[in-house]
């Protein structure tokens, strides 16, 4: 068995995680006291439970998760709430002090004092599993506990574990749905982190999240709820191949090396199709040429960069549902035909698709896009220029120093950032000529010498 252990920190990283454990429990069949129902759609509803849950005394199935916070009070909703006795109680990690959206009372001092007892939890989950994979962490990189936590922690893993693969949940802010001018500094400083610390990132984009509540599902007035419930139908398609049986990307390193063609370039753009919003599910009924044709839809992409404006470099299609498996491939042929100006024509067969006959709950078929667009740039520019609009002036940087961080930490982390931004540019400009004349170059060079 290949497990994954789960981690969800801070507000919104406790809000998707738990919505991700109720997706997931009902695809399994695994009720909110831990038991299974079986609904008996499929022997593949336990094939593969074991990746993300242990087995307890008496057939139950619990959760491999490990919850923390700096402040008890999503966590208490958390244990309250439907599936809130499906956790181990002892996984529950929280302080009392909050974060304040301040990344260094995360990173640094308040974080700092409780991550010993979360890695307490997280190792003894670690050593009860048979061959751990890796880890999946799910925050925001807007405030302070899951982006300064969060990225504290995943150093310490990494520190600890550096052989496992680190996968992320990551929700990148926007002022549309946030009004704390310093989530910016947070971002910055966590994908400084992110970009050293982990193997993949999903980014769960919240301007995109709220463009796609408000544009499509025309909601006027979108709640977290709202954007959760896109973000927890994300998640699960992401995960299908992981949880169920199956060949295309069966782990967290096959997924990682089918994506990743160059290690910092590890930022994926995931899209969803259909989309739905709360309740609205069983209306909606797809064929295999319309799900592919919205799944690489800018306006289904949970990230608010248009693929148009960069090229691929890799893809991955998780479709789920009653389907046939050769008219899936003919139309992701046809998608890579029609355009093969957006896919990397220097890295061949750079889209891979797979089948889950298990459907997500209310839907007859769905599928799940996670690809590696050199236009994911977009986004990182746009939190780049909300950054460098206060640092320019020092504005709010008092909060950190405060906390005992150096100004130098913000210029690194903006210049890793921008370095970030000019790689992918540079692989989007990069065609498949370009080495050859190098080489003829260096040639010419030899002959001359
Ligand atoms: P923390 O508890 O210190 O980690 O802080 P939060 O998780 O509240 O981080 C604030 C950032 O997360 C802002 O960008 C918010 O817009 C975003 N955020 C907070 N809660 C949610 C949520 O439930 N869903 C989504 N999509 N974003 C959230």
């Amino acid at each position: 068995m290949r497990e994954i252990l789960h981690i969800q920190g801070g507000q919104c990283g406790n809000q998707i995680g738990s919505k991700f454990w109720e997706v997931i429990c009902d695809e399994h069949g695994v009720d909110p006291t831990g038991r299974y129902k079986g609904d008996g759609s499929s022997d593949n509803q336990l094939e593969r439970i074991n990746v993300y849950y242990n087995e307890a005394s008496g057939g139950r199935y619990v959760p491999r998760a490990v919850l923390m916070d700096l402040e008890p009070g999503t966590m208490d909703s958390i244990r309250s709430g439907p599936y809130g006795q499906i956790f181990r109680p002892d996984n529950f990690v929280f302080g009392q002090s909050g974060a304040g959206n301040n990344w260094a009372k995360g990173h640094y001092t308040e974080g700092a004092e409780l991550i010993d007892a979360v890695l307490d939890v997280v190792r003894k989950e670690a050593e009860n599993c048979d061959c751990l994979q890796g880890f999946q962490v799910c925050h925001s990189l807007g405030g302070g506990t899951g982006s300064g936590m969060g990225t504290l922690l995943i150093s310490k893993i990494r520190e600890e574990y550096p052989d496992r693969m680190m996968m992320t949940f990551s929700v990148f802010p926007s002022p549309k749905v946030s009004d704390t001018v310093v989530e910016p500094y947070n971002a910055t400083l966590s994908v400084h982190q992110l970009v050293e610390n982990a193997d993949e990132c999903m980014v769960l984009d919240n301007e995109a999240l709220y463009d796609i509540c408000f544009r499509t599902l025309k909601l006027s007035t979108p709640s977290f709820g709202d954007l959760n419930h896109l973000i927890s139908a994300t998640m699960s398609g992401v995960t299908c191949c992981l949880r169920f049986p199956g060949q295309l990307n069966s782990d967290l390193r096959k997924l990682a090396v089918n994506l990743i063609p160059f290690p910092r370039l590890h930022f994926f753009m995931v899209g969803f199709a259909p989309l739905t919003s709360r309740g609205s599910q069983q209306y909606i009924s797809l064929t295999v040429p319309e799900l592919t044709q919205q799944m690489w839809d800018s306006k289904n992409m949970m990230c608010a960069a248009d693929p148009r404006h960069g090229r691929y470099l890799t893809a991955s299609a998780m479709f789920r549902g009653k389907m046939s498996t050769k008219e899936v491939d003919e139309q992701m042929i046809n998608v890579q035909n029609k355009n093969s100006s957006y896919f990397v024509e220097w890295i061949p067969n750079n889209v891979k698709s797979s089948v889950c006959d298990i459907p997500p709950m209310g839907l007859k078929m769905a599928s799940t896009f996670v690809g590696n667009s050199t236009s994911i740039q977009e986004m990182f520019r746009r939190v780049s220029e909300q950054f460098t609009a206060m640092f320019r002036r020092k504005a709010f940087l008092h909060w950190y120093t405060g906390e005992g961080m150096d100004e130098m930490e913000f210029t690194e982390a903006e210049s890793n950032m921008n370095d970030l931004v000019a790689e992918y540019q540079q692989y989007q400009d990069a065609t498949a000529e370009d080495e050859g004349e190098y080489e003829e170059e260096g040639m010419e060079e030899n002959y001359e010498a």
